[in-house]
């Protein structure tokens, strides 16, 4: 069964090292456990629903609570803490297009408010019920699930909008393809929310993000039934696929979509590399962007994330053995890794193999060939498990990203991300450790990702305090350096305040305005991307 107040099944632990554990204690101070409430006391807690009967919803105050909240920090804080203000008033559970228009009709009739639901796992309070008059019902969309139509000849595959990663990647590899896209939520994330948020996948440098993936689909809204035809180019004005893209339960609840698929490569293989500096690991991937070498991923970890990763991955003999060999080769403190995925016939993995590792060796970089990069792919979606083990010995994870459009520019913007995370609770005596790495490379710049942190405090208002005045400073100093506010967690509650400086007022009214036109009445997702 999935955890209803963290990440993943309740049957997969991902337990912590004494090294790795000692050294938080070392850079943070020792965490202080805090009591978790019980789901009973939790759903006791649920008021009645506002929500007329009706053969399509579950009233159940049990599910209820677990789609009131999504996987950001303040909601892990709102779940653990059991203080959660608002809960939807009734779940649907539609399987298929016509009980989705039901479910229009039906909230239209009785003055309610929809929240598409996809897998819950929103970083930023894209699925959250919130305060208001009117009453909330979430549409969980997961028995629209199946493929629809699978057009080899086309290399396009037909999905209901529900189906989560692990479940499309499964029905398409049974067929020989491939989508590609691996966002680490990949387990319970879904192809609608994908879209819905404009996600990017762990791959998304050899596959592409979303938007490439995405062909066309249909939509159900409070207007009518949208459809977006899978053209592979059109010249016919605003490219409709773009309305949908981030539309994040603004526009409608998207039942089907079209999606771009590879067949399956012959090999895949990932390698660890490391560089001696920060500033030679930037240098080997940028050259890599711009040789336009055929990669399909690339993670180049600060030299702090590196010493992080390292400890937490937990074989300590293994990783006895990489210190070793790196500190032979003169590679110290300062050191970067660099995760690199090469995908496709063998002939082309073995060439760009090849020019990639030319590249790291003409920048001092040493390659320790596969061992460590088989090691990530087999855990890659193991690691959110991670952050259940930290809170429950007093740690808080949380993550920023950004994307930044000129590579000379790119480190200072993880210095000025990272130095304010690092100094954000300083006058609370509290230590906050952070790291980054860059991943989704562009050959114009990069996305960043930063990992924060801190530890929780005996309060659950604390915690959330502390949490504000960090994701504050973060974002301060992503805006004032014009890094967009979300490369690919999307904008939901939490982000909202920081899109006006980046669309400008005009270009806000615009997505105001243009949500508008498919929900006059203002039914879907509120409060949620523009207000
Ligand atoms: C541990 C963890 C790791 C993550 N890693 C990544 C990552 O690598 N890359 C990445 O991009 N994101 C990542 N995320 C963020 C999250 O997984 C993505 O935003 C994802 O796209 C959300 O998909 P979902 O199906 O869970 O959508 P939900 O969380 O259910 O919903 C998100 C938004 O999409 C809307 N929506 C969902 N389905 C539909 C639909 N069918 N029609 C209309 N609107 C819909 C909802 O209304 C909401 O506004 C991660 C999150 C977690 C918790």
């Amino acid at each position: 069964m999935r955890r209803w107040n963290g990440w993943g099944e309740e049957t997969i632990t991902f337990p912590l090292a004494p090294a790795p554990a000692a050294f938080l204690k070392d850079v943070i101070d020792p965490g202080i456990p805090t009591h978790d409430a019980a789901l009973e006391e939790v759903i006791a807690q649920v008021p009645p629903s506002r929500l007329p009967t009706y053969s399509l919803i579950s009233v159940d105050p049990a599910e209820r609570v677990r789609h009131a909240r999504g996987q950001s920090l303040p909601d892990w804080i709102a779940l653990r803490s059991g203080r959660i203000d608002t809960f939807p008033d009734g779940v649907a559970y539609p399987e298929g297009e016509s009980e989705v228009r039901d479910l229009i009709s039906y909230a239209r009739e009785v003055g309610a408010q929809l929240i598409p639901y996809g897998g819950g796992t929103s970083v930023v309070g894209h699925i959250n019920a919130l305060p208001g008059d009117r009453p909330l019902l979430t549409v969980d969309l997961r028995r629209m699930c199946l493929l629809h139509n699978m057009d080899e000849i086309n290399q396009l595959a037909t999905f209901g909008a529900g189906v989560t990663g692990l479940h499309l990647e499964a029905q398409l590899r049974a067929r020989g393809y491939t989508l590609g896209h691996f966002p680490q939520s990949f387990e319970y994330s879904t192809l609608g929310g994908w879209i819905a948020t404009r996600s990017s996948g762990q791959q998304s440098l050899g596959y592409g993000r979303i938007e490439q993936l995405f062909a066309g689909g249909r939509i159900e809204t409070p207007s009518g039934t949208f459809e977006i035809q899978p053209f592979p180019a059109s010249a016919t004005g605003l490219d409709l696929r773009e309305l949908v893209l981030g539309s994040e339960g603004r526009l409608g609840i998207l039942t089907e979509a079209t999606v771009r698929v590879t067949p399956l490569p012959e090999q895949e293989v990932f390698l660890v590399v490391f560089f001696p500096d920060w500033e030679r690991g930037i240098a080997a991937v940028r050259q890599m962007l711009q040789s336009r070498l055929p990669l399909a991923m690339l993670r180049l970890s600060t030299p702090m994330e590196t010493k992080t990763n390292l400890l937490l991955a937990g074989h300590e003999r293994l990783m006895g053995a990489v210190e070793h060999a790196l500190a032979l080769r003169g590679l110290g403190d300062t050191r970067c890794m660099l995760l690199m995925g090469i995908a496709g016939c063998k002939a082309v993995v073995t060439s760009a193999r090849k020019e990639a590792l030319h590249i790291v060796g003409r920048l001092n970089g040493v390659s320790l060939g596969r061992l460590l990069g088989a090691g990530w792919q087999k855990q890659r979606f193991r690691t959110p498990y991670l952050r259940n083990t930290l809170w429950s010995i007093g740690y808080a994870v949380d993550t920023v990203e950004t994307a930044y459009p000129t590579w000379d520019r790119v480190p200072a913007l993880v210095d000025a991300i990272e130095a304010a995370l690092r100094s954000g609770l300083v006058e609370d005596d509290e230590k906050v450790h952070v790291f980054s790495h860059l991943s989704h490379l562009y050959r114009d710049g990069s996305g960043i990702y930063t990992t924060y942190l801190y530890r929780i405090a005996s309060n659950p208002g604390e915690t959330l305090r502390r949490w504000r005045v960090l994701k504050a400073a973060a974002c301060r100093e992503i805006v004032a350096l014009h890094g967009t506010i979300s490369h690919q967690h999307g904008v939901g509650t939490d982000h909202q305040r920081y899109l006006l400086a980046e669309k400008g007022a005009l270009g806000l009214a615009a997505m105001r305005q243009f949500y508008a036109h498919f929900d006059p009445e203002g039914m879907m997702n509120p409060g949620k991307l523009v207000v």
